[in-house]
């Protein structure tokens, strides 16, 4: 039902659904080669594919998106499928957040997803929210053009 409601929505979505998954494909492999121990792999696959292992209480790897504005418009991005309307995280749920992930043991902090990290207003208070929790797992995901 709800891949009805897509496709009528947005047409020719599968044909770029498939170049999004072929233009991952350097993305995941990089990952791969990032991966230091069997403890980090085990995270990985789990958080590549869940359902093959039993449930976690909480997720190894997270990746949070500051915010869905993007001043970019890369032709293989799903933001272009993007439905919800844009904005900006709150910073004190951020902050509550990461305090969060970090108790329960998340390795692996992706800032990123559908926009464009940097242009979150309060960008510096978002990445002070992590004080020291910031270690090897936080990854920054931006283009350096803001
Ligand atoms: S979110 Fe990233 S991939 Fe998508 S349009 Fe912006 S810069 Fe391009």
């Amino acid at each position: 039902m709800l891949q009805q409601i897509h496709t009528a929505k947005v047409p020719g979505w599968h044909k770029r659904r498939f170049w999004q998954v072929l233009h991952s494909i350097p993305h995941y492999i990089s990952e791969l080669r990032d991966i230091d121990s069997l403890r980090e792999a085990i995270d990985w696959a789990y958080f590549k594919n869940p359902y093959f292992f039993k449930l976690r209480k909480y997720p190894p790897r997270a990746t949070v998106e500051f915010t869905n504005h993007c001043n970019f418009g890369c032709g293989y991005c799903p933001r272009s499928l993007m439905a919800r309307p844009e904005g900006n995280m709150d910073v004190k749920f951020f902050e509550s957040l990461a305090a969060d992930l970090d108790e329960k043991g998340c390795s692996v902090l992706k800032i990123g997803g559908l926009g464009e990290p940097v242009l979150h207003p309060e960008f510096p208070q978002m990445m002070a929210a992590l004080g020291g929790q910031a270690n090897e797992g936080l990854s920054l995901h931006q283009r350096n053009t803001v």
